[in-house]
């Protein structure tokens, strides 16, 4: 779909929109290109409280372990025991939000991310992030759970050690909560669900794919408002993490780790990424016409240095893009599947498939 010049893009899942200015690229571009100097990590880092075998702030220590290790978060942003509080006089309203957070590392390695980690390796991230899900989940109070990854010091993430996080909440979140309106609605109205119909739209047009494999499809959505963004779907209508089954578990290794291949090459850095899965809510309904995804963005633009800023207009009226999705999906899918570090350090990081 070539729309010349400035247009705007809805977004049927949060039912808003974007702007996107593709001829904003045109500029003539003075700025740096070069790349970052390549940070060199240690495999295992002393100081780290994430590598086994080290203490954490709160005394506790780190167990030897060898695949994937999961605990509570030393300093939680919620609280499963905060006292039950509801004030407000329609004006202003408080109310108390309590859960449980979750610290996830994906590999005893402090110095791999999941673009370097074999399918294998990725296998066991993936089944934790489902186990983790289910038993979060069978608490009473939960009502959510979010599973997500802050990858880069561009994000705000202080420690390069490869890990994420799940926070369970006892309240739907704003976002999948405006996923569960635009979704519930669309199933209603059409009986099919939204993101199973989009990604026959996408199937068919190809030219927002980036890579794809038997059970999965990753592609830079039509309304994207990050440079390379991406949206990551199941072939089947699975509504949640703990629902995969053996076969998509294995594919989903594949296509994060090749995801995060064709990533990294982009710019030949670590690529820095905010990673979201959207699961459905644990409040009791079915939701028919809820599909899992996740949603990675990435603040990079031009270089592993040059990053997009929602500022301005952006953060006054409503989110704006340079570069179409389209082009961005042209960029990641002519990436190699196979690391640029493996040809940098011979003996170095596996490839990866994920052929479309
Ligand atoms: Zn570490």
């Amino acid at each position: 779909m070539a729309i010349p010049g400035s247009h705007r893009r809805y977004n049927p899942l949060l039912d808003e929109w974007v702007l996107c200015s593709p001829q904003r690229l045109e500029r003539p571009w003075q700025g740096q290109l070069e790349r970052p100097a390549e940070e060199s990590l240690p495999r295992h880092d002393p100081g780290c409280y994430l590598c086994p075998g080290n203490a954490r702030a709160n005394g506790r220590r780190n167990p030897d372990y060898a695949g994937t290790y999961a605990f509570d978060n030393d300093f939680p942003a919620l609280n499963p025991e905060a006292p039950e509080l509801l004030e407000g006089d329609g004006l202003l309203v408080a109310r108390s939000e309590r859960g449980r957070c979750r610290v996830l590392c994906f590999s005893p390695r402090h110095d791999l991310s999941l673009a370097q980690l074999s399918p294998a390796q990725v296998r066991l991230v993936v089944d934790a992030w489902a186990e983790e899900t289910e038993q979060l989940g069978a608490a009473p109070a939960t009502r959510y759970v979010q599973v997500f990854e802050n990858k880069g010091a561009l994000m705000g993430c202080s420690n390069p050690h490869p890990h994420g996080q799940l926070w369970a909440v006892e309240h739907v979140p704003s976002q999948p909560l405006r996923k569960v309106m635009s979704q519930s609605r669309y199933h209603r109205a059409h009986g099919s669900d939204l993101l199973g119909d989009y990604l026959e739209r996408e199937l068919r047009e190809k030219e927002r794919l980036v890579c794809a494999n038997e059970h999965w499809v990753a592609l830079v959505p039509f309304w994207a408002v990050w440079p390379f963004e991406t949206l990551l779907l199941p072939r089947r209508r699975v509504p949640e993490l703990p629902q995969l089954g053996g076969d998509e578990r294995d594919a989903l290794a594949e296509i994060v780790a090749g995801l995060n291949v064709r990533y990294d090459n982009l710019f030949r850095c670590s690529f820095p990424y905010s990673m979201g899965w959207s699961g459905r809510p644990l409040d009791g309904d079915e939701h028919a016409g809820w599909r899992l995804h996740a949603s990675f963005v990435p603040p990079l633009l031009r270089s592993a240095t040059i990053r997009k800023f929602l500022v301005g207009y952006e953060l006054a009226a409503e989110p704006q893009r340079d570069l179409t999705a389209e082009q961005a999906a042209l960029q990641l899918r002519s990436q190699p599947a196979r690391h640029y570090l493996e040809d940098e350090a011979p003996g170095g990081p596996p490839s990866h498939g994920g052929s479309r």
